[in-house]
Order: C-alpha cells, then structure tokens, then sequence
C-alpha cells in the first residue's frame, strides 16, 4: 500500500514561508494532481515528498511509514522532471536500466524488464538510440521508462509535459492516463495547467500561495469552486466576474446582473450594496437584443469552427461568452446574451469566499 499522508507540512526558506500548514492523504491508486499559478508552491510540496527538499515541520507518511528524515533513493518513489534528466552518454536502454544497475540486478533481469518498460511505452525501437536522437516526445517516453521499470509505489512529476509542443502534449497526456490505469501506481502530479489537471486527476488539488485552497473531483471544482480564485483558474475560457448590485427594496433580496433580477436566499453580506458574480463563457446563449439579459457590444471575435468566441464589452466589464459557431456576429455589434441563473456563483467581492 502506497498511500501519502502530509499532516502540517511546512516549508521555510529562510524567513519565507513557501508551504503554510498544508494536511493532505492521497490513497493508495489514486491519481492527484497539484495545480496553481507560478510560485504557488506545487513543485516544493512535490519535492519534499521525493526527499529533494528538507521538510521544516510536520509528519510525511508513505505506506504508513514516516520518511521525513529518510533519503529519496530510501523511498521508493520515481520522479519525472520536465526536462527528462536522461544521461547524454547513455544508450536509451542504458538510461532506463540505470536505476536497476545501481540496485544491481542480474544482466538479464534488467533486459528483460528494460525491454517490458519500452514495449509499455512503445519505444522499444529506440532503445540503441542516445538521447540526442531523440525528439522531446520520445525523451519524455524514456524518462518516463527509467521510472516504470523499478516499480516504485509512488511516482511524481513534475510538469512533465511543458517541453512539449501542444499536440504531442495532448497526446502524452492521454498515455500517462492510460499508464495509470494499467498500473494503478499511486500518482502526485505537478502542472500550471488546469486542462492537464481536469483531464488527468482522480481529485485536484488547487494551491495558491502556500497554501490549498480547495481539492476535489474536476467536476466538483469545475461546477462548485469555493472561491473566485479557483473558479476563475479551473475552466478555460476563463470564468467572468461581474460586479452585480444587491437590491433589498423588495420582500425577497435580489441580485441584479444587467437586465436580469435573481433572488438570493439567506445572503451573508448585511451591509453589501455589491456581490461579484461568477458565469462560464460555456453557460452563456446568445439571443434576441430584446430578450437578452445582457447587452454588450462585441469587441473581438474568433471562431474557432467548433464554437465562437465572442470577447464583449459590458459597460466597460469585459465579458467572454462561447456562443453556437452559427451565429453570425460582427466587430462593435451589441447582441442580446442570455443565460440560466442556476448557472450563476456569487461571490464575496471583499474576499472572493462563495457566498451560495
Ligand atoms: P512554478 O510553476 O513557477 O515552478 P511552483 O508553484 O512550483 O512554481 P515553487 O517552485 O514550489 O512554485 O516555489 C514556491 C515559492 O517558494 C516561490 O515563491 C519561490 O520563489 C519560493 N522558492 C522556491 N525555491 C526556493 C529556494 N530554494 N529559496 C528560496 N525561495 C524559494
């Protein structure tokens, strides 16, 4: 059993606090994912639990056993950088077989596993090759080869696929996916972006500054983000904050977004006059100027065949709407949009916390 538990970890670099307190259990299978904007901390949570990095303070468990103070090669992980980290000089097979060697295995055993490895990621005509011979794709295969064949209960990347072009990212992306669920290797998986992390993860985990901000299933922090930090960084295009007014003339308190008047239930804000409203590019419709709840004038344009995207201006609010690839819209036209209030997130405009 491989599961990781991080109870209060913390990192200081001298008087900078980079990781603030963080509790995670990540199972035994399971595929996590790290994700936040630069510097917010993933690839130092990644490298303290490979031992790369000193652990300031709390409890590091791996398999039940505490390796806070233990050497990485002690661990039984295997990481994968983005830069692969092959040795220039060595054949592809040497590189994958390297591990092994240092564990000394029989000749024959490491063949035999080299050879399984490079058949798992289909790169067995590669193995004479050197890794200069190699496109990024391919390095990235064989790096990925040097940490199969040892079996480890635990792999960690680290934003593995950046050197890659966007095709041959996509496409890795699908092969680690299916690496996984061949192998069923507790995975920890380190990226800057939220598609590879949706696409990739059994549960999230966003950090921002330090710290988690919220983890869960893509699903869960696609359709319920518990704050606007997280809603505007999970889902591309990203998510448009609208500042909306609170109208509490009436019996029932509403929120006004343009021409549109949504009751709120149970609002935390007493003294609020404004609350940040929270809609998708995906959730929202265009229709009739007459019928639409908002009507911005459309600034950019770009059709994409699949859909278009419209980037409006909203009273000076930048809106971005993903709208049926038929409909015909023009530079500096106002359209009618429209959308379904149960698709709208409120937001606290003081810290950005969900309200409902
Ligand atoms: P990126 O996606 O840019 O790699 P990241 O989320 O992986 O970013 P980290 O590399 O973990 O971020 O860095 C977290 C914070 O710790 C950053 O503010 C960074 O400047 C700081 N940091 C990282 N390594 C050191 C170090 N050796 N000494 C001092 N500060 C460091």
């Amino acid at each position: 059993m491989a599961e990781v538990r991080l109870e209060g970890i913390v990192k200081d670099y001298g008087g900078f606090r980079a990781i603030h307190d963080v509790d995670l259990d990540v199972a035994d299978g399971e595929f996590v994912v790290f994700v936040g904007p630069s510097g917010c901390g993933k690839s130092t949570l990644l490298r303290m639990i490979a031992g790369l990095e000193e652990i300031s303070a709390g409890r590091l468990t791996i398999g039940g056993r505490l390796v806070n103070e233990v050497e990485p090669r002690d661990r039984d992980v295997a990481m994968v950088f983005q830069d692969y980290a092959l040795y220039p000089h060595m054949t592809i097979a040497e590189n994958i077989g390297f591990g092994l060697r240092m564990r000394d295995w029989k000749k024959s055993d490491i063949e035999r596993k080299v050879l399984e490895s490079a058949r798992i990621l289909q790169i067995e005509s590669l193995l004479d090759r050197r890794p200069a011979q190699l496109s990024g794709g391919q390095r990235q295969r064989a790096a990925m080869g040097r940490a199969i064949v040892r079996e480890p209960s635990l792999f960690l990347f680290d934003e593995p696929l950046s050197n890659l072009d966007a095709k041959l990212r996509v496409e890795m992306r699908t092969q680690i996916k299916r690496l996984h669920a061949m192998l069923g290797t507790t995975t920890i998986y380190v990226t800057h972006d939220q598609t590879e992390a949706l696409t990739l993860a059994d549960r999230v985990v966003v950090l921002d500054e330090g710290r988690v901000v919220q983890e869960g299933h893509p699903l869960e922090l696609y359709e319920r983000p518990n704050c606007r930090f997280v809603g505007e960084f999970i889902g591309s295009p990203q998510m448009n904050i609208l500042d909306a007014v609170i109208d509490r003339t009436g019996a029932q308190t509403m929120i006004r977004v343009g021409a549109a008047s949504v009751p709120i239930h149970d609002l935390p804000l007493p003294d609020a006059t404004h609350v940040d409203v929270g809609i998708r590019p995906e959730h929202i419709y265009w229709t009739s100027l007459d019928e639409g709840l908002l009507t911005p004038k459309i600034d950019v344009y770009e059709p994409l065949g699949s859909d278009t995207m419209a980037i409006c201006d909203l009273d000076g609010q930048e809106l971005t709407a993903r709208l049926d690839p038929k409909v015909r819209i023009k530079r500096n036209e106002f359209i009618g949009l429209g959308f379904d209030a149960d698709n709208l997130h409120f937001f606290d405009p003081r810290d950005g916390a969900r309200i409902k």
